[in-house]
């Protein structure tokens, strides 16, 4: 699943490309992407749109439109967008084609259709973004107090917490499993229990996977792949995410695999005791 290091590489590989185009045309294939609203509804609603930045919150990719609207996209599970010449083959798992103003289009291609588009009106964005996500972990001002008050209180497990959008935005399993081990915290351990320290070894941590995930365009594993059609390499940086049974980097005990939050998680039982 594209978490926010995959969002913001999409993002900065397809501001330059999208950036002063226009939407000549819009196909919207399937209703599950735009429900509750019709896809030709909001097909119509794309066309003659004029695209002046792309923006990220958390794991939305934001295309913003000279009129002011916003086209708020969640990849979920498995979505993907492909920037190329226009007029090319059906992709499989086609679900939508924007062709633009330059003969070029972006094509999105979903397999489990989890995705969504949205587009909002500039008076909308901020408070539906508000409901759905925490602070940026990248931002200036999110500092290790700030990580702090939204740990603050928290019966929950971290991994749960931190999977948790609106405690903040962005990580997802791989980035949260590779954070805590970084900070040397265990998965499962109570959330409002942590220490000061812990929570400026969790906040340094979370930017530093983060950036060096962007620093290697995301991660490929499945179905994640750049606007070009290219793989990013942060896969090959993973210290404990899918390393079950083979050596902590750091100590050589083998990587352990649980499931916590109901996702499969991985851990050092040395590094990251509870
Ligand atoms: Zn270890």
């Amino acid at each position: 699943m594209p978490e926010l290091p995959e969002v913001e590489t999409i993002r900065r590989e397809l501001e330059p490309l999208l950036a002063g185009r226009t939407i000549v045309r819009a196909e919207i294939g399937d209703p599950r992407l735009t429900r509750p609203r019709a896809p030709a509804e909001l097909a119509g609603g794309l066309e003659g749109e004029r695209i002046s930045m792309l923006g990220r919150r958390g794991k939305y990719l934001l295309v913003g439109f000279e009129s002011t609207r916003t086209l708020v996209v969640h990849l979920r599970m498995t979505g993907s967008l492909r920037h190329r010449q226009a007029g090319g083959d059906l992709l499989p798992h086609e679900r939508a084609r924007l062709e633009l103003d330059d003969g070029s289009e972006l094509v999105y291609r979903d397999v489990r259709r989890f995705g969504t588009w949205c587009l909002l009106d500039a008076v909308e964005l901020e408070g539906y973004l508000a409901a759905r996500v925490g602070p940026e972990p990248l931002a200036p001002d999110f500092s290790a107090e700030l990580l702090r008050g939204r740990l603050a209180g928290r019966r929950t497990a971290l991994k749960a917490a931190l999977l948790d959008q609106r405690t903040l935005a962005g990580l997802g399993n791989i980035y949260v499993d590779e954070a805590l081990w970084a900070a040397r915290l265990h998965p499962a351990a109570v959330t409002g229990s942590l220490t000061r320290q812990a929570v400026v070894r969790l906040h340094g941590a979370i930017r530093e996977v983060l950036e060096l995930g962007i620093a290697r365009q995301g991660a490929t594993l499945r179905d994640y792949a750049l606007p070009d059609g290219e793989a990013g390499s942060m896969q090959n940086e993973f210290r404990v995410y899918g390393r079950e049974s083979k050596p902590c980097e750091r100590c050589g005990t083998a990587i352990s695999k649980t499931r916590i939050a109901g996702r499969g998680t991985w851990f050092c039982p040395r590094c990251q005791r509870r």
